[in-house]
């Protein structure tokens, strides 16, 4: 059996939005910036583009900045706020330590032009705690970033009460909303977001290309100079196959969501129930306030990469902790901020649905999980080592 469960690291294009993305590319290949029918055409496809994705959010199209992706609307975001700030002398910018790395690394940048930069952490449960917050906020502080959804452990961060206590305090607000655009609601006025970030290879879209939403007023500097394009914030002729497609697959995503929730939320706590019978593992993340298609584990005593490409063998594609993690060797930064220690985080593995998958192939998925982490831990030498009382069990 082949199973594909790595959505959080992209998604198959929905087909809607493949057959979207061709028509686009055949016909509408006009420039959107040139005078003629052929790019005025192309120009209305794109601005009903930014209208029903803006609708989608709760938006007004103004509001929507095509980008090339996630990555790009969160560098774009924070930049944008940072330079604000330090224009009127706030260089305090509070957010948290599970954020992904195109947060944590432009935060980094921040910090050595120096800014002042608190990561919040956060419980065992993967949430943040709002008193946390509360605390770290000062007259000083320009920008809050809180992820909506965490992208390895799927948990949901209570974007919206963030929201309000920074609309209280006159602090801009950015979410990256990555994981949860087309997986749960989003609604940028229910959040009461300035800025909040979203990918379409994240929903059945194809990659590079994404969103940024800005609430009028708020600062917005271009990180790509050059054309006039994307009124003057970032240059470059927009792709618009992309942009349509992501459009297409956003709309689909919304419109399906109510099924594909209780679907993937079945069939993610069938998951749960059966690998948890595994001796000696543990889910990573709440196990309520979670994606709906997120399953996340610590199995003690194995080897993350040796667990993946086992799954790989037996056609499961899974991942353990995130794509940018796998390759070096410190365990995840959201593990870790979790509190599991680096034995144990470097024993996780993360399956993501979406709403290809099925019920049989949940069932494969438990009955081979646990015997590849039976073979694993037979070869391990920790694993005779917790079993002969040399080491203690932590799981
Ligand atoms: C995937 C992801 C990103 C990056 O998006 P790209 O479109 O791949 O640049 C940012 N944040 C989160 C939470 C993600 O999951």
């Amino acid at each position: 059996m082949k199973v594909y469960a790595d959505n959080a690291a992209t998604t198959r294009m929905r087909a809607s939005a493949l057959a979207a993305y061709a028509e686009a590319a055949e016909n509408y290949y006009g420039n959107p910036s040139s005078l003629h029918s052929d790019g005025q055409e192309a120009k209305s496809l794109l601005e009903e583009c930014r209208e029903q994705i803006a609708t989608l959010l709760g938006a007004k199209p103004k509001e929507i900045l095509f980008t090339s992706g996630g990555s790009e609307a969160d560098n774009q975001a924070i930049l944008s706020a940072a330079h604000l700030g330090k224009l009127k002398g706030k260089t305090k910018i509070v957010s948290t330590a599970i954020e992904h790395h195109a947060v944590l690394h432009t935060l980094s940048k921040l910090k050595r032009e120096g800014f002042d930069v608190v990561l919040l952490p956060v419980g065992t449960d993967g949430i943040v705690k709002l008193s946390d917050l509360e605390r770290a906020l000062d007259d000083n502080t320009c920008l809050v970033s809180v992820m909506f959804a965490n992208n390895e452990i799927g948990t949901i961060q209570p974007v919206e009460e963030i929201g309000k206590l920074c609309r209280e305090r006159k602090i801009l607000f950015h979410t990256d909303a990555v994981q949860a655009v087309g997986h749960t609601e989003v609604n940028v006025e229910k959040i009461g977001c300035d800025y909040l970030a979203l990918s379409a290879h994240k929903f059945g879209g194809p990659k590079g290309v994404g969103a940024l939403y800005t609430r009028q007023g708020a600062p917005l500097y271009p990180l790509i100079e050059g054309g006039a394009q994307e009124r003057g914030k970032r240059a470059g002729t927009e792709d618009l196959p992309a942009i349509k497609a992501m459009a297409v697959a956003m709309n689909e995503a919304v419109e399906t969501l109510p099924e594909t929730q209780k679907k993937l939320t079945y069939l993610r706590n069938k998951l749960i129930a059966g690998l948890e019978k595994v001796p000696h593992c543990a889910l990573n993340g709440d196990r309520d306030r979670r994606l709906p298609g997120n399953v996340s584990f610590c199995f003690e005593g194995i080897e993350g990469e040796s667990l993946l490409l086992l799954l790989d063998d037996k056609g499961i594609s899974a991942s353990s902790g995130s794509a940018c993690t796998s390759g070096s060797l410190d365990p995840s930064h959201v593990l870790l901020a979790i509190g599991r220690v680096h034995d144990v985080a470097h024993g996780s593995l993360r399956l993501t649905l979406g709403p290809d998958n099925t019920e049989e192939e949940i069932d494969y998925m438990i009955q081979e999980v646990p015997k590849v982490v039976g073979y694993l831990r037979n070869m391990s030498p920790v694993w005779r080592d917790l079993q002969q009382g040399k080491r203690q069990y932590i799981l």
